[in-house]
C-alpha cells in the first residue's frame, strides 16, 4: 500500500514499503553512487520494485537507500504521460564507466528502446553522483548536469539525505 501526498497540483509524492528505504546493515563495496531512475511507460512504480529486487540479488551492488517516488510532468517533449522518478544510493566496487555500462544493461533489461531525445521511456537510469568525483568526458558527466534544477531529482534526494548522513558517509 502506498501513501500519497500531493505537493502541488502537478507533483505527487508516493511512499511505500521499499521507497523510501534506508538499509540497516550495509556492505561497503568501495564506491558510492547515487542513481536517478525514471520512466513514464506502463506501471513505473511496479518496475522500480522489480529493479530493487533485481539489484538486491545482483553481485557487485548493494543498495544503501532509496528515495520516495515523485510523479511529475514531462519536460522537453510535452505530449507524453507524466514521469515517475526516484533515486537509489548504491555501494559498488565498479569504476564509474563499468557502473555506467551496468546501468545501460539494466535499462535494456527493463525494456528501454531508444528513439528520440526526451521520448517516453520504460526506465532511464542516470549516475547523479559517484563518490565526490567530477568527471567530464564524452560518455559520462558526473555530477549529472542540471540535477539541482530538477524537482524529479531534488525532491526524491531529500528522502535519502538523512539516511546517508546517519551512515556517516
Ligand atoms: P539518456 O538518453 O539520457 O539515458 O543518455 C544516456 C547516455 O548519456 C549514456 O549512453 C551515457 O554515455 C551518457 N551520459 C553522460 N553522463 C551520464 C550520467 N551521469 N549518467 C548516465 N548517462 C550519462
Amino acid at each position: 500500500m502506498a501513501l500519497q501526498r500531493k505537493l502541488s497540483p502537478k507533483l505527487t509524492l508516493y511512499r511505500d514499503r521499499h521507497f523510501p528505504m534506508c538499509a540497516l546493515s550495509k556492505n561497503r563495496l568501495g564506491h558510492r553512487a547515487v542513481v536517478g531512475a525514471g520512466g513514464n511507460v506502463g506501471d513505473v512504480r511496479r518496475r522500480f520494485h522489480h529493479l530493487l529486487t533485481y539489484l538486491r540479488r545482483a553481485k557487485g551492488v548493494d543498495v544503501l537507500a532509496t528515495g520516495p517516488i515523485l510523479k511529475n510532468p514531462p519536460f522537453g517533449y510535452l505530449e507524453q504521460d507524466d514521469f515517475h522518478n526516484t533515486v537509489l544510493a548504491i555501494s559498488t566496487p565498479m569504476q564509474p564507466r563499468v557502473f555506467l555500462r551496468f546501468l545501460l544493461h539494466l535499462e535494456k533489461k527493463f525494456g528501454r528502446r531508444r528513439s528520440f531525445a526526451n521520448a517516453p521511456r520504460t526506465l532511464d537510469l542516470d549516475i547523479l553522483f559517484f563518490d565526490n568525483r567530477v568527471i567530464n568526458s564524452a560518455d559520462l558527466v558526473v555530477p549529472h548536469p542540471h540535477w539541482h534544477e530538477r524537482e524529479s531529482v531534488v525532491i526524491p534526494l531529500q528522502g535519502i539525505d538523512r539516511c546517508l548522513n546517519i551512515q556517516g558517509r
